[in-house]
């Protein structure tokens, strides 16, 4: 059947254009049809029998409006609106061609379908003879542009959120819209396990007795990139063993295709099975959203894979696999809230381990970090299951310690951790006991937030570490007031050494005769605002800031000069006692800076004598006895300052050239009450007289030591009861007036001697 008019603006025909229009007629997928100028169809191709149901009979001869221009009114009836107007000034007359989406067709069984179209009139000379139109089923083509859409914000909220089971569900959800006569359920595969995570539109189906497992047992699997393959064996009686899959299976519906989602590495990483209801057609989209559904399923997934493992990344540790501070801070604000719901209290705990340093240096980094992973490994094994370790930095651990009713319960812990931690650690056929430092902060009392929180429990470390290490210390607001004061200090001693603020004391040392043979020189700052501090105070800032260097260089030649001008006044010549630390003797330069402090006082070598700490001689002995050996070289004495606190460990003794032990003052508190029995003080000095050391009781404060030490084999003493530091002048005077009276036998007594005027004195105590 020829279409009239079809060429219309064509140009003319071919020849066997004839023959090829009637192909086109039949083969076409398009609809097409022709009027007559009123409107009566005049011609329908095969397809349009296709689209709608009619058959050409049903529609030749009729209005065009029988199958075309209906538009769904909000009502629901359908209203006839012609396709191609036929008024007598519409566009029709001028020959234009209409293209449009907007038509709806009517099916013979009264369903409608969207299509887009193109119309164009016939006109024969100018008069309108009638009309042809293409047309196209576009309702699919709709569809997938709404999922496309529905897919798009699907995507991004998979980006933006970040729990797997309500991204999951929301693509159920988009799947079930779509296709209202299935039902999905999305499996996440772990291992060979199929955890369901979401399914939609399965909860309102109805019974159906026969369907079994066996069902899955047959299915063949269609992988989501198109491959069909079948489930592995573990993984069918994976699918089958998921208690939520056997209900859904008995609730009646049937089972679909089970699409086999896969990562790249080619692992089963999710499932998406797909239920249908037998008793609805199957639409040509379903595949393909099908498809899509099993896309997002994976990148849904996947994400939360990659986003998991990022996290980790970010939040673990590498060596120890222990979470990281960040993370710690996350876990810790959470555990903040909950600890306040129970009213229980959290103890933030800062572990450092003692000397790691050296270990590392010694055994190089690699074991080092194997160790410090067994003890990581270590701690983790003593902590509750309900606390929490992390890594904060270097060699310290971050440990949450929860519920928890008091600040008893978390030293407890700790001190117990401590000396899990002392039992020998074996990495690499190398043994190693390690000792550790923790300081506490409880919350709430210590600190509200997380920072407040580490602060304070590393506030509490340093003060464990400076009270010996090996300990745990719970903070106090007092310890703040210390550290602050501390961080204050550094700058002032700064300024202090700058500025030449530091004045000697001198402190008599007396023969059991009680004649001044020797002083020890006293460090005295007095600062502007905080007025006198103690050396105990500013002494120990000042070593760790290294700020003791250029003071010790001061003191020496302080002394030296001092010495040298009570010289000069005729006074009688005593030994100078000058403290000295271990960061001082550490310095390469020390001795011979010494020679030159000596030299340029003029000075005898034999006139000075340097008391040094035990700590420093224990932490290197054979190095200490070789820079010892330096001064002794020079003529210099060396002493052992606060004998017997701490090491009590003679054996040294013989290793070193030394030439003075004071003894320290807490053995002297025993002496006032059993005064006949100084045994240890006894034993000291009998130990010292083997090594041909001399003894300095120090720190004596009663007469009763007095008379103790003279029958305990000391040699000197010296305490406040003798006489207290002293100025300058003051301690020339008291020399003095021990020359003027001369001998020893009626030396001065308490009143009249060892008291100072107060403003003579520069310490209260
Ligand atoms: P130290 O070397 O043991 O000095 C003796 C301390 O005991 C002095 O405290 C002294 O005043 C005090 N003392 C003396 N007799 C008695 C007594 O009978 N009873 C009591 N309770 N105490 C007594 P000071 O002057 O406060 O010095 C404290 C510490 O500071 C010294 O202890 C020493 O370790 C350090 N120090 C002082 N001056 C220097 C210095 O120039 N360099 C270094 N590195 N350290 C210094
Ligand atoms: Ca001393
Ligand atoms: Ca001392």
């Amino acid at each position: 059947m020829a279409i009239p008019g079809i060429t219309a603006g064509m140009h003319a025909p071919w020849p066997g254009a004839e023959a090829l229009n009637s192909l086109l007629m039949e083969w076409t997928a398009d609809g097409i049809f022709a009027t007559d100028e009123d409107g009566i169809t005049t011609f329908v191709n095969p397809a349009i029998a296709e689209m709608t149901g009619w058959t050409a009979k049903e529609l030749l001869g009729k209005p065009q409006h029988t199958f075309v221009g209906h538009l769904p009114r909000e009502d629901g009836a359908n209203v006839r609106e012609p396709l191609v107007s036929d008024t007598a000034d519409g566009p029709v007359h001028n020959g234009a061609v209409w293209r449009g989406e907007g038509a709806v067709f009517l099916r013979k069984d009264g369903t409608i379908f969207p299509a887009a179209y193109t119309g164009a009139a016939i006109l024969e000379q100018g008069r309108l003879r009638g009309t042809v139109v293409v047309f196209r089923d576009i309702s699919i083509e709709r569809r997938r542009k709404q999922w496309e859409r529905t897919r798009n914000e699907i995507c991004s909220a998979i980006l933006e959120h970040h729990v797997l089971s309500s991204n999951l569900q929301r693509i159920a959800d988009a799947f079930v819209a779509f296709h209202p006569s299935r039902s999905i359920a999305i499996f996440l595969v772990l291992g060979q396990e199929f955890r369901l995570e979401a399914e939609a539109g399965l909860t309102e189906r109805s019974s159906r007795p026969e369907a079994s497992t066996a069902e899955v047992q047959d299915a063949r699997v269609p992988v989501a990139d198109g491959n069909y393959a079948t489930l592995s064996r573990p993984l069918v009686s994976g699918l089958a063993t998921c208690p939520r899959f056997q209900e859904i299976l008995e609730s009646g519906v049937r089972l679909g295709p089970v699409f086999l989602l896969t990562s790249g590495s080619g692992e089963a990483s999710g499932a998406v099975a797909v239920f249908e209801d037998p008793t609805r057609l199957v639409d040509d989209l379903a595949l393909e959203t099908m498809q899509s559904v099993c896309d997002l399923a994976r990148v849904a997934i996947e994400h939360q894979r990659f986003y998991e493992e990022a996290a980790h990344r970010l939040n673990y540790d590498r060596p120890t696999g222990l979470p990281n501070r960040l993370f710690l801070e996350d876990r810790l604000r959470q555990t903040m809230g909950i600890s306040r719901l129970q009213g229980k209290l959290i103890g933030v705990c800062c572990l450092d381990l003692d000397h790691f340093k050296q270990i590392n240096e010694t055994l190089g980094h690699e074991l080092g970090d194997s160790f410090f992973k067994a003890v990581s490994e270590r701690l983790s094994l003593s902590i509750r299951k309900i606390d929490f370790l992390a890594r904060q930095s270097g060699d310290e651990f971050i440990l949450v310690l929860r519920e928890l009713e008091g600040s008893a319960d978390a030293e407890k812990i700790c001190t117990r951790l401590l000396k899990d931690l002392r039992e020998p650690i074996v990495v690499d056929g190398h043994s190693l006991a390690i000792s550790a430092s923790v300081g506490i902060s409880m919350f709430p009392q210590h600190g509200e937030t997380v920072d407040q929180l580490l602060r304070n429990a590393d506030i509490a470390l340093r003060a464990a570490k400076r009270a010996g290490r090996g300990l745990a210390q719970v903070y106090s607001h007092g310890l703040g007031r210390q550290i602050q004061r501390a961080a204050e200090m550094v700058e002032a001693l700064v300024t202090a050494v700058a500025q030449d603020q530091f004045r000697m004391a001198y402190q008599p040392i007396y023969t059991m005769n009680r004649e001044i043979v020797a002083f020890e020189a006293l460090l005295r700052w007095k600062h502007a605002k905080w007025g006198q501090i103690s050396p105990l105070e500013f002494i120990p800032i000042a070593e760790t800031t290294g700020l003791i260097v250029p003071m010790g260089d001061w003191v020496i030649k302080e002394v030296c000069r001092q010495a040298m001008e009570w010289d000069s006044a005729g006074l009688p010549p005593v030994k100078m006692f000058a403290n000295v630390s271990g960061a001082q003797l550490e310095r390469h330069d020390f001795a011979s800076k010494i020679a030159h402090t000596l030299q340029r006082s003029g000075l005898a070598p034999e006139r000075l004598e340097l008391e040094i700490t035990e700590s420093w001689i224990i932490s290197d002995l054979k190095g200490a006895a070789r820079k010892l050996q330096k001064l002794r070289d020079l003529g210099i004495g060396v002493a052992i300052d606060d004998f017997g606190t701490g090491y009590s460990s003679f054996n040294y003794l013989q290793a070193l050239p030394l030439d003075t032990l004071k003894i320290d003052r807490s053995f002297l508190h025993g002496l006032d009450a059993t005064a006949a029995h100084p045994s240890t003080v006894r034993a000291i000095t009998g130990l010292a007289q083997l090594l041909g050391l001399k003894t300095v009781a120090e720190g004596v404060e009663t007469e009763n030591q007095v008379t103790a030490l003279s029958e305990s084999g000391c040699d000197f003493m010296q305490g406040f009861f003798l006489a207290r530091p002293l100025r300058a002048h003051a301690a020339a005077s008291l020399l003095r007036k021990q020359q003027t009276v001369g001998g020893f036998s009626n030396l001065p007594t308490q009143t009249s001697f060892a008291e100072p005027s107060p403003e003579e004195c520069l310490v209260h105590k």
